[in-house]
């Protein structure tokens, strides 16, 4: 255990890929954690049992993103049953790749719902439950500042409402102590974006680094800024991409 002692964490979409890393890696730190995931129970329940064998507390809550009830409740379930809520990823998303004409109404308005409008519906239930020391961290992308291709408005869009959301979340709650910060990933091998899919090269044709990250990689970085060394990095993004942005 290390810095995380005593606090308590709350990872949406924690039952797959970048989200189960921080969970994990949270819990490998010493925080209690809870996850919520909208299909993967069985993963889920993996999630749950891998962060009891580091000898925390966990819970799973089923709660799609896209449902503000659902997310609101599932902050307070957390909360209530970890005993408060020290650290707040806003992680859970989607990825689609679609000619903005061909662009359904409906699917803009999903995905708005679920990257933009739960971090704040999630964000707004979890402050009246953090003091000085709390954490906003979400998971937005390095194609927020770079569209790398064709057919990325929508989620472009998304994950650049987070940089804005974030500045003015780290001014506003500075003064309680609470830092929100945004991690933006680049190519990161999970189900949504497989290091061996056909997409890969075209990502990596752009990458300096030339390789995927991996879900730990990004996790390390979400530890950091929920331990002290975050303390005063706010209203900010932390790019993790390999340099393909620079
Ligand atoms: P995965 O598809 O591997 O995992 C997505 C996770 O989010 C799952 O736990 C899933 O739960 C959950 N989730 C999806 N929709 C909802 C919803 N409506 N409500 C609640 N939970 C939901 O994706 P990644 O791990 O790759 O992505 C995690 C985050 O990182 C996302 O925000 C993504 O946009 C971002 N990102 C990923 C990059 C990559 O290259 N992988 C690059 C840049 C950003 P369930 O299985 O139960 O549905």
């Amino acid at each position: 255990m290390t810095g995380l002692d005593g606090r308590v964490a709350l990872v949406t979409g924690g039952s797959r890929g970048i989200g189960a890393a921080i969970a994990t890696r949270l819990a490998a730190d010493g925080a209690d954690v809870a996850i919520t995931y909208a299909r993967a129970e069985d993963r889920a329940a993996e999630v749950v049992g891998q962060i009891e064998g580091l000898g925390r507390k966990a819970l799973a809550i089923r709660a799609d993103s896209a449902d503000a009830e659902a997310l609101t409740s599932a902050v307070d379930s957390a909360a209530g049953v970890l005993g408060g809520l020290d650290v707040l990823v806003n992680n859970a998303g989607i990825f689609a790749v679609t000619p903005v004409e061909e662009l359904a109404v409906a699917d803009i308005d999903r995905m708005l719902a679920i990257h933009v409008r739960a971090v704040l519906v999630a964000t707004k239930a979890a402050v009246p439950h953090m003091t000085r020391g709390g954490r906003i961290i979400s998971v937005g992308s390095n194609l927020a500042e770079r569209a790398i291709g064709p057919g990325l408005s929508l989620y472009s869009a998304s994950k650049s409402a987070l940089l804005g959301l974030t500045r003015a979340l780290g001014r506003e709650l500075a003064p309680r102590g609470i830092t929100a910060v945004v991690v933006q990933p680049g190519s990161t091998d999970t189900e949504m974006n497989p290091a061996g899919g056909e997409h890969a090269a075209a990502q990596l044709a752009l990458n300096p680094s030339g390789r995927f990250a991996e879900p730990a990689d990004i996790a390390a970085t979400v530890a950091h800024l929920a331990g002290d060394g975050g303390r005063l990095i706010t209203g900010t993004a932390i790019t993790i991409d390999g340099g393909l942005n620079a």
